[in-house]
């Protein structure tokens, strides 16, 4: 007959809700999200908050929304249930106890009464004779009476797992190889505290196992713990997960992980500072992951397709924001220009509303439509539109003096000159044609016949393009860089152009 097995590709991201997520963090979701997209299997997000000393008030909240931006999307988790709920460990508390007292019947785990006191003491003294500090199994062999009335008299206890001596525990991870740790290395570990909540090596594994998870898909600090885990499941007689530990971001120095004393960090932070979540998304999957091509920009459909654990590397990757900006603007490039400008519009209502300058993005009117033409091929990440809002609100407090360009070979007089003709020509000559609906291509076309009207203007006063062009861009823009001189007259038009420049020549 024939034996049907199921198997079906599980993954977890199981955060502790510590703070703002980090991005190396939504980096491990992602690994994990795209590995069980690409296998048809399930996403789960399973908060982990047993350790109330880091629990911060809000921190899944934060994790929940970042996933949500960055469009990682899970199939079981505390919003949005499933089958093996609940996904907060918290409401899971007398899960664990029972597994704890099921290993303390049969001699894999025993109860622990010393005073933090005496373990301080101990620490103290393995210190000082540079000794591993290790639990030195002081309650290990305490009677069955004994405990019995320990426990009755209200004394404080954790239970430890016993580490078996001398062995050699071997795995293979997905990412790290064939990896082996000797137990002599393990102390015998806190399965439960004094507060009846689990540690996270317990609850990772009792959970891990009762939520079916296939591969476990964390961040590889958690290697050196994995032999533990790996002893749980044999006390438990449980199949043993496939492991991935994925290698953290790297900051400049190439050898700690990124902090943020090296600037942004968490994932609401790049999202403030523009980025878009398919850049951000992009470029994390390209760090310590490559597809084997020199293809660099990909969707997430393209991710989930290629994605490949064998094509990921052991060493952790140095976070290269240059990198990131490039990547985040070619996304921005392939955007259709209505996304763009949807996106632009919710990123000034989340977060610059406030700002009038910024606000004026939010007009509807011809002038924001061609703003947003020229940004769309401009910046690489939303906040640099910043630095082009004098397209919509001009600020005549500019310093004058930068209409003077040395390389240019002309004074005061010529240029107040040069602008008076300018604007004659501009006034009387120029035409500039406006479709209907414009877009990049209906642009592109108009800015290059401004460009060849104003090259033979320029030729008639046997003037070179710089000494004229360079003088009207200052003047449109009151900046040293700035969009090109033609799409900036095309962009805010004759009139306004014109009133830019005769202010330009008063203040001369
Ligand atoms: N709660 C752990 C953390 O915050 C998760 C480790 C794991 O995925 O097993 O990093």
């Amino acid at each position: 007959f024939i034996l049907l097995i199921f198997y079906m590709v599980r993954t977890r991201f199981a955060p502790s809700p510590t703070g703002f997520l980090h991005i190396g963090g939504l980096k491990t979701a992602l690994f994990a999200y795209l590995f069980a997209r690409k296998n048809n299997g399930s996403f789960i997000l399973r908060i982990e908050d047993t350790d109330q000393n880091r629990y911060v008030k809000g921190g899944m909240e934060q994790i929940i929304w970042s996933l949500k931006w960055a469009g990682i999307s899970y199939d079981e988790g505390p919003d949005v249930g499933g089958q093996y709920g609940p996904y907060i460990q918290t409401q899971r508390k007398d899960i664990y106890q029972k597994f704890a007292i099921e290993l303390i019947n049969r001699g894999f785990a025993y109860y622990c009464f010393c005073s933090s006191e005496r373990l301080n003491e101990l620490r103290k003294y393995q210190n000082e004779h540079h000794l591993p500090s290790k639990y030195d199994r002081h309650c290990l062999n305490l009677s069955k009476e004994e405990i019995k009335k320990r426990i009755e008299n209200g004394e404080k206890y954790v239970i430890r797992m016993k580490i078996p001596d001398n062995e050699i525990i071997k795995f293979h991870d997905l990412i790290k190889g064939d990896v082996e740790f000797n137990s002599n290395e393990l102390d015998d570990q806190i399965l439960i505290k004094s507060d009846g909540l689990p540690t996270y090596h317990f609850a990772v594994v009792i959970d891990d196992h009762l939520m079916n998870i296939t591969h476990v898909i964390r961040a590889d600090e958690w290697l050196s713990s994995t032999p533990k885990h790996i002893l749980l499941y044999r006390y438990f007689g449980w199949d043993i997960p496939q492991y991935v530990h994925v290698p953290p971001i790297l900051g400049q120095d190439g050898k700690k992980k990124l902090s943020k004393r090296e600037g942004s960090v968490s994932v609401n932070q790049f999202a403030e500072a523009g980025y878009l979540r398919e850049g951000l998304i992009n470029y994390l999957a390209l760090l310590g992951w490559n597809p084997g091509t020199t293809e660099e920009i990909f969707t997430i459909d393209e991710l989930i397709n290629k994605f490949d654990l064998n094509k990921c590397q052991k060493a952790g990757a140095i976070f290269d924001p240059k990198r990131l900006d490039w990547i985040n603007g070619q996304h921005i490039r392939k955007m259709t220009l209505e996304d763009f400008s949807n996106r632009v519009i919710e990123y000034v209502e989340n977060y610059k509303k406030d700002d009038k300058r910024f606000a004026k993005v939010l007009d509807s009117n011809d002038l924001v439509s061609r703003f947003m033409i020229i940004e769309k091929q401009r910046i690489n990440k939303l906040s640099e539109i910043e630095d082009d809002l004098y397209m919509l609100d001009f600020d005549y407090k500019y310093d004058i003096n930068g209409i003077f360009n040395a390389k240019m070979g002309v004074d005061k007089d010529n240029i107040k000159d040069i602008l008076e003709k300018s604007i004659d020509f501009i006034q009387n000559k120029l035409i500039i044609n406006y479709s209907v609906r414009e877009d990049e291509e209906s642009k592109m076309k108009e800015e290059e016949s401004i460009k060849q009207q104003f090259v033979s203007f320029i030729t008639d006063l046997k003037l070179k393009n710089g000494q004229v062009l360079w003088p009207i861009r200052f003047a449109l823009s009151g900046k040293d860089k700035s969009a090109g001189v033609f799409e900036l007259v095309w962009a805010i038009g004759k009139d306004e152009t014109i009133k830019r420049i005769n202010a330009s020549i008063a203040k001369l």
